[in-house]
């Protein structure tokens, strides 16, 4: 038996598995392909890359994303340490500067004494298995060959849906005259304000969105010119489906002139501050880094061409000069059949030696895929000691994820955090923010529980 664990993949979910097995004092062999070769989606030489958004989600307990992640602080998860560390503002979200976040990653885990990091792509699992414990996090655009031998070694066919990015522009080319900043809802004028009282209080407001107000006229053009974009054409293995969870805006566009005005482009909760009135439709743009030089356009993923990118997009007042410095892209997603592979400690049923961790695995989402890293890396330590398993509990956001990707279903979509797939309250409340804060509480004490 190897006197180390591996792990394949340094994203967000072998990271944090290579972190909870090195801290309990056990040697790590991290096995990442880049510099040598890249993803289609991932550019940057740092582990723990975060190849799209910039968010990590709501920080709000009344919200499933905010839950896990209270959970895994409190399970000393190293990257959200870290993304706290690196937050920019979001409002109640919990936004990171995404370069300093995976340098911070990378620096922690390059300076672990029990960590040897190997850059070199991995094909084949079952010879590294062969004498020790493998943890499989090579997320959702795993290398070709080595997702051949998934498919060998699980005997099932790859699963595909479509993931997409939205992309990204920098601060100063955007038209301020039409450009205001603030967050959904703090932005309206209350009643009993004046205009001057509302612009002083705009003034102070905190600057993690920039907002886009549209005219009817305005957002009709544009809409018209978005459903009629060239967009690329997408190879025959990736037409199988799209994820509804992350639906490129052409698409949802498509389903009729007003659905993004219902979704990404809502003007609820603002005022134009030219006009004091409710605009027509709304752009938002996310801060994406700390010095604020650079914003996302907030629900944008698209698959357009990216000279239609910059044509379309253009036409958005406010971004008629926008310096497009990313485009959005869109990609093949990979994840393996967990329901009936893994169990509830991601561990590979057919070879308790292979574990899977991450996207792969059929947890959605950035805070997912490192909360199924914690669990995995945990669970490899208490194996490679020959211990029993950790199987957290359903009622935590952690145990219930693990046990929804691990559960027999034949319609098995990748899956975020959500309320839905904890089991309900003893008592039935009807009011949701309530219900929320019923169930938070039980998963957090729940954990407390288990740390004491
Ligand atoms: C285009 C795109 C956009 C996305 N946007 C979002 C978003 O906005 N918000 C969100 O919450 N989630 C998003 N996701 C989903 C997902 O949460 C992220 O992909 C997340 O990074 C998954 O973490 P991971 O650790 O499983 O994989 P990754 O973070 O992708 O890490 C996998 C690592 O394994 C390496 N690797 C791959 N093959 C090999 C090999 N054979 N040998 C060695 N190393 C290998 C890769 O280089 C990479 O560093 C997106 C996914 C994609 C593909």
């Amino acid at each position: 038996m190897n006197n180390y664990i591996t792990v394949i993949g340094g994203g967000l979910a072998g990271a944090e598995a290579a972190y909870q097995i090195a801290k309990r004092g056990i040697k790590v062999k991290l096995y990442e392909m880049k510099p040598k070769k890249f993803s289609p989606a991932h550019t940057n030489k740092n582990l723990a890359e975060i190849v799209c958004s910039n968010s990590f989600k709501s920080n709000l307990l009344t919200n499933a994303c905010g839950l896990l992640k209270q959970e895994l602080r409190m399970l000393d998860s190293l990257l959200i340490n870290i993304a706290d560390k690196t937050k920019v503002p979001a409002g109640q979200a919990l936004a990171v500067d995404r370069d300093q976040f995976a340098k911070q990653v990378t620096e922690q885990i390059e300076k672990d004494p029990n960590i040897q990091i190997i850059n070199q792509e991995v094909e084949n699992i079952e010879q590294l298995a062969k004498d020790g414990i493998v943890i499989v996090a090579t997320g959702p655009l795993t290398s070709e060959s080595l997702a051949k031998n998934i498919s060998n070694l699980t005997g099932q066919d790859k699963l595909y849906f479509y993931d997409a990015a939205a992309p990204i522009v920098t601060k100063e080319s955007i038209d301020f005259d039409i450009a205001f900043y603030g967050d959904r809802y703090s932005q309206e004028k209350k009643k009993e304000e004046t205009i001057e009282q509302w612009q002083e209080r705009q003034k102070n407001e905190e600057k993690s969105y920039i907002n886009l107000p549209m005219n009817k006229e305005e957002y009709e053009t544009f809409w018209h010119e978005l459903v009629n974009a060239q967009v690329v054409e997408l190879h025959q293995f990736e037409k199988k489906e799209i994820f509804e969870g992350c639906m490129p805006i052409e698409v949802m566009a498509k389903r009729g002139i007003d659905t993004l005005r219902f979704g990404p482009l809502k003007p609820v909760g603002f005022d134009d501050p030219r006009t004091g009135k409710r605009p027509y439709a709304v752009v938002q743009l996310r801060q994406d880094n700390k010095q604020a030089s650079l914003y996302n356009l907030v629900g944008f993923q698209t698959n357009l061409k990216f000279g239609e990118q910059k044509r379309v997009f253009s036409l958005i007042p406010g971004l008629q000069e926008a310096d497009f410095i990313k485009y959005g892209v869109m990609h093949r997603n990979t994840y393996i059949n967990s329901t009936i592979l893994l169990d509830a400690t991601y561990n590979l049923k057919q070879n308790n030696n292979i574990f899977f961790a991450g996207q792969i695995t059929g947890v959605e989402g950035y805070v997912e895929s490192i909360s199924s890293g914690l669990v995995a890396g945990l669970n490899a330590v208490l194996k490679y000691q020959s211990k029993s398993p950790i199987v957290f509990s359903k009622y935590t956001m952690i145990g219930a994820l693990a046990q929804y990707i691990s559960t027999e279903n034949k319609k098995f979509q990748p899956m975020n955090a959500n309320f839905g797939i904890l089991p309900d309250l003893e008592i039935k409340i009807k009011d949701k923010k309530l219900r929320y804060e019923n169930l938070a509480q039980r998963a957090l004490n729940n954990i407390t529980d288990l740390l004491h």
